[in-house]
């Protein structure tokens, strides 16, 4: 073994870390080996006898080193960068006081952590930019936002949030490849940059979908929404230019969602929401857009989102049933019901079928919900069969356009009428115009076939919509229903009269049925009877009721004639 003191200095020499010892004066003493190779120093230069200062140039130094000889204990973690021939490097110390012998001196070591620093740096790219468009991540605009917020709450002043998406960017994904589709959101990503000012954060959320964080704006919101406008209309037309993508000149657009934001008003979730809700409103005012976040928008697709979600489950929690009102004759006698569906909500009480009706038809629930009306009405009629009072009553049915285009519908039809073994003449279908626009020869030959077995069909709402004469001479139907809108105007208006008058001459010169709907009055009875429509369904002779009101009513109504 070697002589200690050499291996200390060897060992000295060869760790990592440097280190240097300073006399009270502050004045260097002894380097190793390593600081100097840090410093890009050897050991001929003059670094000896002198202070700190030709190493680094930190500050606070000559403070810190007196404050620890005072008995200050020692100060960990001094971070300083310093240019060296290979670039700038960063670095730690530890500054210490130690005896050495009589003497106290000051160690002072040091750790080069540029590595340590560049790959920290890494993960903090990794963690809050966006690796195709170096963009800030979600995270990041997070973090900026929230620091936006705090601005604003001190200053008064507006931001906005643009939530960005491209037109049609999957097609062009879809039909150039990824890499095309990776240079367009390329360019897209620097044309955003370079509209912007230097406080604002352009974002890439991911997919196609970019956020512009603007700060700053007016203090009055109005002002703050025409200057946010101004640059949301710029990057639109910015976005908007042809774009070159290897080769391939691209077209593309945006739609742009804006939210104006006020210190801590409303959360950032909520803001970013609002943001977005913005943008599919203006996607679906025909793209290439720029749409303001509305407060009512808002409000009507929350309850849209809550009475869709509801909807789903209406049907299994058992919250849809059939009120019935009847339908009179020229005598007052009962013939017939129309089953209306009534959705018992457990917080909005009754749901108007008004409103979820259509609501269903877009879902696609009206599928089901449909189904069940059929085979309720048919349980219906026949439990009624055993009754004398109800026995001849014919039920009509609402069947959606959706429903009747349902390759299954006629087979559905016929198996709930064989299941429950009704007679399926007191089966009537309503459908109303709308279902025209669909296949027609398809939708006549299901109603023939359905015809064939027995059931009947009215044509709801008629002069509502688009029937042409040519198609209702094919129709198998029995009965037309006057629109209850006509009816209703009778006593106001001559062209809601001349419709009755003309829809009634119609049926009859089809040798149709006639019936009409939202009778309220007995002026508008009088003139119904008075040109021969002589069945009639409304609020004069009954609201649509549950079942047991209903049976109640049928038992107890007088015939007026
Ligand atoms: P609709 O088939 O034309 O039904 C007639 C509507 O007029 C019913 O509204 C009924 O309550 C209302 N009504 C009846 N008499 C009067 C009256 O004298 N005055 C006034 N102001 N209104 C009267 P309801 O029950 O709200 O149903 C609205 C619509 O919802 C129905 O119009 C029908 O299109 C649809 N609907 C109801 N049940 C079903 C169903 O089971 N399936 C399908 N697909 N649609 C249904
Ligand atoms: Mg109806
Ligand atoms: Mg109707």
């Amino acid at each position: 073994m070697r002589e200690l003191p050499a291996l200390l200095t060897e060992i000295g020499g060869n760790m990592p870390i440097g280190f240097i010892v300073l006399d009270e004066r502050g004045i260097i003493r002894l380097a190793n080996a390593a600081v100097l190779r840090m410093f890009d120093l050897d050991a001929g230069q003059a670094w000896q006898d002198q202070s700190l200062g030709i190493f680094l140039d930190v500050p606070e130094l000559d403070e810190m080193i007196s404050v620890i000889l005072q008995g200050g204990g020692h100060r960990n973690d001094v971070a300083f960068e310093r240019e060296c021939a290979a670039g700038a490097h960063a670095y730690l110390a530890d500054l210490s006081v130690a005896q050495m012998g009589e003497e106290q001196v000051v160690l002072f070591m040091v750790q080069d952590i540029t590595l340590r620093k560049q790959s920290e740096d890494e993960i903090h790219r990794l963690a809050f930019y966006d690796a195709l468009t170096a963009l800030p991540n979600r995270r990041l605009l997070q973090e900026r936002l929230a620091q936006s917020m705090s601005i604003s709450a001190r200053s008064g002043k507006h931001g906005a949030l643009m939530f960005i998406d491209l037109d049609n960017f999957k097609s062009l994904n879809d039909t150039q490849g990824h890499d095309i589709g990776d240079l367009l959101l390329q360019e897209v990503a620097s044309r955003l940059t370079r509209n912007v000012r230097e406080g604002d954060t352009v974002a890439r959320l991911g997919g196609d979908e970019f956020v512009v964080a603007l700060e700053s704006l007016n203090s009055i919101a109005q002002e703050a929404a025409a200057q946010a406008e101004t640059i949301a209309e710029k990057i639109r037309n910015e976005l908007s230019h042809p774009y070159q993508l290897g080769g391939i000149e691209h077209h593309s657009s945006p739609s742009i969602g804006v939210s104006l934001f006020r210190g801590h008003q409303s959360n950032l979730d909520e803001v970013l929401k609002q943001a977005d809700l913005a943008m599919y409103q203006a996607k679906a005012s025909g793209r290439n857009k720029v749409c303001f976040f509305d407060p009512e928008m808002q409000a009507k697709m929350e309850y849209r989102a809550e009475l869709e979600q509801d909807l789903r489950a209406s049907l299994r929690l058992q919250q849809l049933m059939l009120y019935y009102q009847m339908q009179v004759d020229d005598s007052g006698l009962v013939i017939g019901a129309e089953a209306l569906l009534r959705w018992q909500h457990p917080q909005r009480g009754m749901v108007s079928p008004a409103q979820f009706i259509p609501l269903a038809e877009e879902m696609g629930m009206i599928l089901p919900i449909g189904d069940w009306v059929i085979e309720q009405a048919c349980a219906q009629l026949k439990r009624w069969e055993r009754d004398p009072t109800m026995r001849d009553i014919r039920l009509s049915v609402n069947v959606s356009a959706r429903q009747l285009s349902q390759p299954y519908f006629v087979e559905l039809v016929k198996e709930a009428i064989e299941q429950t073994g009704i007679r399926a003449s007191h089966l009537k279908l309503e459908l109303t115009e709308s279902f025209i626009l669909n296949d027609v020869e398809e939708a006549i030959e299901k109603m023939l076939e359905l015809r064939a077995s027995g059931v009947r069909f009215a044509m709801d709402d008629f002069g509502t919509g688009y029937s042409s004469l040519a198609y209702l001479s094919r129709l198998p139907l029995e009965q037309l229903k006057i629109d209850q809108s006509f009816v209703r105007g009778i006593a106001r208006d001559k062209n809601s009269q001349v419709m009755v008058r003309t829809i009634i001459n119609i049926a009859h010169n089809f040798g149709l049925e006639i019936v009409a709907e939202g009778v309220e009055t007995d002026e508008q009875l009088a003139f119904l009877r008075q040109y021969g429509c002589n069945k009639f369904q409304g609020y004069l002779f009954g609201r649509p009721v549950a079942l047991p009101e209903f049976e109640q009513l049928c038992r107890a109504v007088p015939a007026f004639a």
